[in-house]
């Protein structure tokens, strides 16, 4: 099997499972407690933590484990948002978003805030003068992600973040593509809030951290014995805390050599494509988007059966981001980079990881030239 799947989830590191393997089993300890077994999960933990801070330039303190992206996204969003309703109701976010930020941003709205959600322009970008324009006086949260899952855009997060400060307006980015793929630095970026997953970079499912800057206290929106300083009470999941710190170490200490890899074999697949399928296009931005993704419309097609014919073939692949795969509405993304319905329906997304292999990138080239052309063959808008 070929995967090209790993935006919606990736393999687990055997580094990692073998890391997890102790607190699955002997080690079972609650990591509140006081004698020894407690004490080998606390300090699991707490050198988890240290890992995790590490890849992304954070103190280890300011480091919440959650159970994943979807609740550091709710964590981040509601906590600012309830910390500080008497101070203003208007939060500011991109319509590309990851449904756990504008479902949050959704709700949000219904319970008495007001959110400016800013476009992008054609590539995928968000222009960072309509983030300029949409702060009000009673702007209180901009959530603007790092990374975009579908497309890969990589959005100017410094610059808004500047924005942000210079307004005096917390600023949370959802880093769960961009972390572990691409550089990602808590105090270049200018980010106060960062959601980070754990399955997006060969860890285990279930568990995820939210970065929250020293000093910035925020509502909890999850009430209960005090673990992670309040803000996600619950006894914590200890492997998964140890297979994510571990999963980060290894991100860290090969960032640059995979960068570099994925980035060759990613052009190489893009460039494969369009020079051999005939009106092929790439959504998004050829250069600001993620080393891993590569993001394809072919006219004629439509994005589905080219999905179940390369599963045939053995090779997984995605229309759009997992989560909102299951319904037939057309991407919001692409639609708000200008995509007309019948393209966005002919899009396929491609995402590789560290373990992606030029042999398997030719021959999914070779494979999609089959297929699409099959599909064009029989097709009514061909
Ligand atoms: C996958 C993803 C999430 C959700 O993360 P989970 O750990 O699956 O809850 C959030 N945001 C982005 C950008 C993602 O790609």
């Amino acid at each position: 099997m070929i995967y090209l799947d790993n935006s919606a989830t990736s393999k687990i590191d055997s580094e990692v499972l073998n890391e997890m393997m102790p607190y699955l089993t002997e080690n079972f300890g609650n990591s509140s407690t006081p004698y020894s077994l407690g004490k080998i999960s606390k300090k699991a933990v707490d050198e988890a933590r240290i890992k995790v801070a590490s890849l992304i330039g954070a103190n280890p303190k300011e480091i919440y484990f959650t159970s994943g992206g979807t609740e550091s996204d709710n964590i981040a969003i509601k906590g600012v948002a309830y910390s500080l309703k008497n101070k203003g109701n208007h939060i500011i976010t991109s319509i590309i978003e990851h449904p756990a930020v504008l479902e949050t941003c959704k709700y949000l709205e219904k319970n008495g805030f007001s959110i400016t959600y800013v476009p992008v322009q054609n590539d995928g970008i968000i222009n960072i003068s309509e983030v300029k324009r949409a702060i009000t006086p009673s702007t209180i949260l901009i959530t603007i992600m790092h990374a975009n899952s579908e497309i890969g855009t990589i959005q100017p997060i410094e610059e808004i973040g500047k924005i942000a400060k210079e307004n005096g307006i917390y600023f949370h980015t959802d880093a769960v593509q961009s972390v572990g793929k691409i550089p990602v630095d808590v105090d270049s970026l200018n980010v106060d809030l960062l959601s980070m997953s754990s399955h997006k970079i060969h860890g285990p499912k279930g568990i995820g951290a939210l970065y929250i800057r020293k000093g910035l206290k925020i509502s909890p929106i999850i009430h209960g014995g005090g673990q992670e300083q309040n803000i996600r009470p619950g006894t914590e999941n200890v492997p998964g805390i140890v297979g994510f710190g571990k999963a980060c170490e290894i991100a860290k200490r090969d960032l640059e050599k995979n960068m570099v890899q994925m980035t060759f074999l990613r052009d190489e697949l893009i460039k494969g494509v369009l020079q051999n399928i005939k009106e092929s296009y790439l959504n998004g931005h050829p250069e600001k988007r993620l080393p891993n993704n590569a993001h394809f419309r072919f006219t004629g097609i439509e994005g589905e059966s080219l999905l179940l014919r390369l599963n045939l073939k053995g090779i997984a692949v995605s229309t759009g981001s997992a989560c909102s795969s299951k319904s037939l509405e057309p991407s919001k993304v692409l639609k708000s980079i200008g995509l007309e319905n019948v393209d966005s329906h002919g899009s396929l997304r491609l995402s590789l990881s560290k373990d992606t292999t030029l042999k398997e990138v030719q021959q999914v080239i070779l494979e999609l030239v089959e297929v699409v052309e099959k599909l064009r063959n029989i097709s009514a808008l061909w």
